[in-house]
């Protein structure tokens, strides 16, 4: 089933009765070349990629609930490239290329926004920092403009810019950074996999993995024992447990994330804005409802909803960056669990365990990461070869200390990234 202007308007005209499933219900087979632990956006990216890149179609993934039922469906759906070290830079500029041709390489609206994104800075020492961001993102080949106050009254007149405790001294603009629709994204790199022969199993719980002599032989699943000679763990806030099945403790914590949607309004907020002096962003979705997110709630945990004192302080946040949203009313909050890395960078690597690879560590930062992450996930995948744009998420960067990646520069704490 493909998608094009011309089937819209026939199956419009015709009461939407051509549309069929966007992928199969396979059971199981017992071998697969490959096996891809999680159907979150890594997971489907990567065996999209496995597929059309490198030509492996035996191949499954296994989800323990639905797809796109995990972060990939909870994230406040930012897309951007304006990170400043090396290794992350490049790995996001690559992953940003990917979503300008996302649409067209799914035949699926993603619905990518390129609408912009600002980050806003509060005093001169803030504004250096920005600049050399800046820098370092046009070394990178990717588009950044400084903006004066000036500029920013024009652009955001809805912020409160002679807040003396916070006065917006300037900001960081990317035009090509936005948003997309989240679980679009899941279904479109679904349905790309699905079509080129992988089997995506729902409701199918990794419970074991199987290792005989060094090597990884299969994994064991609610739905029975599957054996493969490569299994790819992409299991976002859950890595530590699967990891732990396989006998390894990784450097990685899981903490909740909230995030937060008012109701819909009129069009009032066309680009992503991000405060500089406290955890908050913001953007509007089509449907009108103003996207908000805020900081971690600092505490270590599995379950997929946050607390209160964070609400708070995520509310007194836009308050004070932007008093109008007080007239608006919350609609709803939900939360994900992420997968804390300790320098905030994530890991793109094999592990100990040959044929067993490792795809984690993507702290609140992963959505953007979705193509680009399966990208350089398969090619390790298939070819045991780091992608280039990726070759500095190693996991023993964390065991011998070369290569730490701290954009933030906020130490090896996890719930400080
Ligand atoms: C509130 C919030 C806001 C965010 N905002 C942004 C943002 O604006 N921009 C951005 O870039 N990133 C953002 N992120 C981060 C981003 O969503 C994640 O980093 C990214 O989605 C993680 O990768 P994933 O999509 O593969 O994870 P997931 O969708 O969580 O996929 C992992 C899957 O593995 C499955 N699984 C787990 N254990 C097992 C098992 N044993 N067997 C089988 N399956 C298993 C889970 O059910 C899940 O479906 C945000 C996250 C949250 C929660």
């Amino acid at each position: 089933m493909g998608f094009s202007g011309w089937r819209v308007l026939r199956e419009g005209l015709t009461g939407n009765k051509g549309w069929g499933p966007h992928w199969r219900d396979p059971a199981p087979k017992s071998d697969y070349d490959a096996i891809i632990i999680g159907g979150g956006g890594h997971g489907l990216a990567t065996a999209y990629y496995l597929a059309s890149q490198h030509g492996m179609t035996n191949i499954a993934v296994l989800e323990k609930g639905y797809l796109g039922g995990g972060n990939v469906g909870r994230n406040t759906t930012i897309v951007r490239a304006n990170y400043f070290l090396p290794g992350n830079s490049e790995f996001y500029s690559h992953s940003l290329k990917l979503w300008e041709g996302l649409e067209q390489e799914l035949n699926y609206n993603v619905m990518l926004s390129q609408r912009g994104q600002v980050v806003l800075c509060h005093s001169d020492g803030q504004r250096d920092a920005l600049v050399r961001r800046g820098n370092a993102m046009r070394a990178q080949g990717d588009d950044a403009e400084l903006l004066s106050t000036d500029q920013l009254r024009r652009l955001l007149p809805y912020l409160d810019y002679d807040n003396t405790r916070f006065p917006i001294y300037g900001g960081l603009l990317q035009r090509r950074a936005g948003t997309a629709r989240h679980d679009a994204v899941a279904w479109g790199f679904a349905r790309g996999a699905d079509r080129r022969g992988v089997d995506l199993i729902q409701n199918c719980e990794v419970t074991g993995i199987d290792i005989e002599a060094g090597r990884v032989v299969g994994v064991q699943t609610t739905r029975g024992a599957i054996r493969a000679k490569k299994v790819g763990i992409a299991v976002a806030g859950r890595s530590s447990q699967v990891a732990a099945m396989a006998g390894m403790r990784l450097p990685i914590e899981s903490h909740v994330l909230q995030a937060f949607v008012t109701e819909g309004l009129k069009p009032c907020i066309d680009h992503v804005v991000s405060f500089g002096m406290g955890h908050f962003y913001i953007s509007q979705s089509d449907k009108g409802g103003l996207v908000f997110g805020g900081d971690l709630d600092m505490y270590a945990s599995y379950a997929a909803r946050g607390n209160l004192p964070m609400q708070e302080h995520v509310m007194e946040a836009a308050m004070t960056l932007m008093p109008m949203i007080g007239k608006a009313r919350l609609l709803r909050s939900w939360g994900g669990i992420m997968d804390m890395s300790p320098d905030g960078s994530p890991i793109i690597d094999k592990t100990g365990i040959e044929g067993l690879y490792l795809n984690a560590g993507w702290c609140y930062g992963g959505f953007k990461a979705t193509p680009g992450s399966g990208f350089s996930f398969a090619h390790l995948m298939a070819t045991d070869q780091p992608h280039d744009p990726a070759a500095r998420f190693r996991l023993n960067r964390f065991r011998d200390g070369v290569g730490l990646m701290d954009e933030e520069g906020t130490g090896s704490q996890h719930n400080l990234h």
